[in-house]
């Protein structure tokens, strides 16, 4: 199969999420990789719900290519082009997850077959982690780190869509329901109640006026807070005794969800922290790093990467290390979704990883999502090169 008709294949597994129905995309892919000589070990995590783990070679250090095999709803619009058959048209293959991300692991898994055909033996392994529950906040991948030992790892790559241009770092997110708590009384006596709404009123003011912890991070910058969601109170004629808000701030490097927590516990001590709906760290990786420079250099020296123009970001360079050359900082950027790398690269050992897909950005989780052909076909030979690099 060449990466267009594994990508369309992919596609036509209906692996949306909510609610999640991986397994049948998984077995598929634990088959073909068998197929190619890979030990594929299935971990489930519910009803029709399954990651997979799958290896080849000397494990000591692989190579970990990794991937989500579910996809968002199709949303109320009407799609123009079937979103599970994987339609052709003009340069572009169309389908939900073709973008996001199924283009990318179709390309991964071809890369690796065609150098299998002419390498038996390889010097590093590989490792395959396939992973159901990303677009409901990681919770495959958390599920896979509760259910076997973490694995070791040289280099992390997960072709999440960047439009091939590789991404090492995104910012975590730490989404929490806050609630305060008041005292019910009659509305024309508020002075004989406690007012919970006023309370969080109050505590939310305070939470957006004061500055984050963490210093600026040279790359993704500070951490965010917004308020998203709010309710509170019985009727109109009572003091509130309970109101809640759900916030979402999104975390760097220099701001962990520990830090965002003691951070509410004084801005705003009134607040409690009722639910933690979704947390995960933020991923950066220095691109001096010695895998990532190993690989950025080969990408770029064939070509198969762009310096993003205007896009270059502000890393410091590294200390004694000579750039006249060539300097990897030049061809990397940020991106500003989360990916399972939150989970996936602190497991692994906080692994140095790459962000690096066919897809394009803007198209993920799009009404008639496509992937550009061209693109899947260049990921292919980024993965040819990056497995060469590591494994050969
Ligand atoms: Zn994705």
């Amino acid at each position: 199969m060449n990466v267009v008709e594994l990508t369309r294949k992919l596609v036509s597994f209906q692996s949306i999420n909510p609610p999640g129905d991986e397994s049948a995309a998984i077995s598929f892919i634990g088959q073909w990789l068998q197929g190619i000589g890979f030990d594929v070990q299935v971990c489930s995590f519910g009803d029709r719900r399954a990651n997979l783990v799958a290896r080849f070679g000397p494990q000591q250090s692989p190579l970990c290519l990794s991937g989500h095999i579910d996809v968002v709803p199709l949303g109320t619009a009407q799609w123009q082009h079937d979103p599970f058959a994987g339609e052709e048209i003009d340069g572009r293959l169309y389908g939900r997850g073709s973008c996001d991300m199924k283009g990318g692991i179709a390309a991964f898994l071809v890369a690796i077959e065609n150098l299998l055909r002419s390498h038996k033996a390889l010097r590093n392994g590989i490792l395959i982690i396939i992973t159901g529950g990303e677009e409901t906040g990681c919770t495959g991948a958390r599920a896979l780190t509760e259910q076997i030992s973490p694995p070791a790892a040289c280099l992390l790559v997960i072709p999440e869509p960047t439009s091939n241009e590789p991404v090492i770092a995104h910012k975590g997110v730490a989404w929490l329901k806050l609630v305060t708590k008041g005292k019910t009384a009659h509305g024309s006596m508020p002075d004989q109640g406690i007012n919970a709404i006023t309370k969080m009123a109050h505590a939310l003011i305070a939470l957006s006026d004061t500055p984050l912890p963490g210093a600026h991070h040279p790359v993704l910058g500070h951490a965010t807070f917004n308020v998203g969601m709010i309710g509170g109170g019985l009727n109109t004629n009572s003091v509130a005794d309970l109101c809640w808000a759900n916030v979402d701030i999104r975390l760097t490097p220099n701001c962990s969800a520990q830090d965002i927590q003691k951070w509410i516990a004084q801005t705003a001590p009134d607040v409690i922290i009722e639910q933690v709906i979704a947390q995960c760290p933020s991923v950066y990786t220095d691109p001096h790093e010695p895998n990532v420079a190993s690989v950025l250099k080969k990408l770029h020296d064939d070509r198969l990467i762009v310096h993003p123009q205007g896009k270059a970001i502000d890393v410091a360079p590294c200390a004694g290390h000579n750039h006249v050359e060539y300097d990897p900082a030049e061809d990397v950027t940020s991106a500003v979704y989360f990916t399972d790398a939150s989970v996936l690269k602190s497991w692994l050992g906080d692994v140095p990883t790459l962000i690096l897909g066919p897809g394009d950005g803007f198209m993920a989780h799009k009404t008639d999502e496509y992937v550009e052909v061209e693109k899947l076909e260049r990921s292919v030979s980024i993965f040819e090169r990056i497995v060469a690099d590591r494994c050969l």
